[in-house]
């Protein structure tokens, strides 16, 4: 049997005024979708546990079908992964950004877009500068988005690390960054850190060549989204599987590290409404070849909602629709032995340009699924079938183990 995810990251919304009191999915041409729960079913799961964050890495995890509540401690140990870099059992990985701070406010989260080129001079300076002071090692990522890692000492262990609270500088643009620095058990060290990395910064002819460009220069590391090593149960071992993984971000791309699965490099992925479907949909087909997992990831939907932008998520569910999951339905057809799941890894509200917990709507089909009544794919739809999956890492489990797939199980019983 070949098992196919297809997520939509950031679909579910509530519903909204400008789509006629629809949701989003609701208000789109998804015929696709609607065809997976009319010939399978569809019902709701919680991606995100009730208390934790509802971030993609949580949600996603979920998808997967691991509980994040027994392995989640942080998004930068899966960016770490994502990026080679092995972590120790005392050591914590941070996402470090390079942030342009004016006057105290928090000016820009990425520094004006700074290149990788840019970035990772400054990266290799504050290596040299902060190493004798600091047990931590710097790693170049990708623009304004790098990693540290920071090694357990007398003055922080990795539970006070990870017990910090780190604010994402994404949400205070803007502010004033006084009330969001570090709080806990290591804010001294993280404080310290930042404080230390700004005359490092400060006249670098990186940042001086930005500025007599116009540019806004880099002028702190600011540490968030801490966590030790995901150490996760791979798909051979939990599921009996072998798989693919086939997304633009990081954190999916990571999970699918720590998960043993083969991560596929679309190159004309780009996380955004204009990414080569086609690619990623010849890529997945050739996985499947290999492979009798295929977990593939568009991002387009969750950033359209980021933008509050009703239309651009309506399209981009409409493109996942037709141009993602039109052809592995079709796949279906020649290769009976299937089975297809549709789904968000939480919701992505237009209203607050955020996201949020809750359950969200699922469709699949394919071979052994149970049919239900249902014969549209949506949040109110899901909502009417009597499927509530609360702990969400169930769902993929069912999906995978169960054969064949009866709604009972599903719901539960
Ligand atoms: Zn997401």
């Amino acid at each position: 049997m070949k098992y196919i995810v297809l997520l939509g990251d950031g679909m579910a919304d509530h519903p909204l005024d400008a789509c006629g009191g629809r949701t989003a999915i609701e208000a789109a041409r998804t015929p696709n979708m609607d065809r997976i729960a009319a010939l399978g079913c569809s019902g709701l799961f919680c991606p995100v546990p009730e208390g934790m964050p509802p971030g993609s890495d949580v949600g996603n995890l979920s998808v997967f079908g691991y509980d994040p509540r027994k392995v989640f401690s942080g998004r930068a140990a899966i960016e770490a992964a994502n990026q080679g870099i092995a972590l120790a059992e005392d050591e914590v990985a941070f996402r470090c950004n390079l942030v342009s701070l004016d006057h105290g406010t928090m000016k820009d989260f990425t520094s004006g877009h700074i290149t990788t080129e840019e970035a990772r001079l400054l990266v290799e300076s504050l290596n040299e500068a902060l190493a004798d002071r600091f047990p931590i090692r710097l790693y170049t990522g990708v623009s304004y988005r790098h990693t540290g890692v920071i090694k357990a000492t007398a003055a922080a262990s990795v539970d006070q690390m990870v017990a910090t609270e780190c604010e994402p500088p994404h949400n205070i643009t803007g502010q004033a960054c006084a009330p969001y620095l570090p709080k806990g058990p290591a804010a001294g060290l993280l404080r310290d850190l930042m404080d230390a990395s700004v005359p490092v910064l400060r006249d670098h002819p990186v940042n001086l060549k930005r500025i007599e460009a116009g540019k806004l220069p880099a002028t702190s590391l600011w540490p968030w989204g801490q966590g030790r090593a995901l150490t996760l149960e791979s798909y051979r071992d939990r599921f009996g599987l072998s798989g693919a993984v086939i997304s633009a971000v990081d954190l999916v791309k990571g999970i699918g590290v720590c998960a043993g699965l083969e991560v596929i490099n679309v190159p004309g992925a780009t996380g955004w409404i204009d990414t080569d479907y086609e690619g990623k949909v010849a890529a997945g087909l050739d996985a499947l070849a290999r492979h009798d997992f295929l977990y593939l990831h568009v991002e387009a939907p969750d950033e359209a909602a980021h933008q509050g932008s009703v239309e651009l998520k309506v399209q981009a569910i409409e493109q996942f629709d037709a141009r993602i999951v039109g052809p592995f339905l079709e796949y279906l057809n020649t290769h009976p032995d299937t089975r297809l799941l549709a789904t968000p890894d939480h919701f992505t509200l237009i209203s607050t340009k955020t996201h949020a917990g809750g359950p969200v709507p699922f469709a699949m089909c394919g071979a052994g699924v149970e049919q239900d009544s249902s014969t549209r794919y949506g949040e109110r739809d899901a909502r009417a079938s009597d499927i509530l999956i609360t702990d969400g890492y169930l769902l993929t489990h069912r999906f995978i183990k169960d054969n064949p797939l009866p709604l009972a199980a599903l719901r539960g019983e």
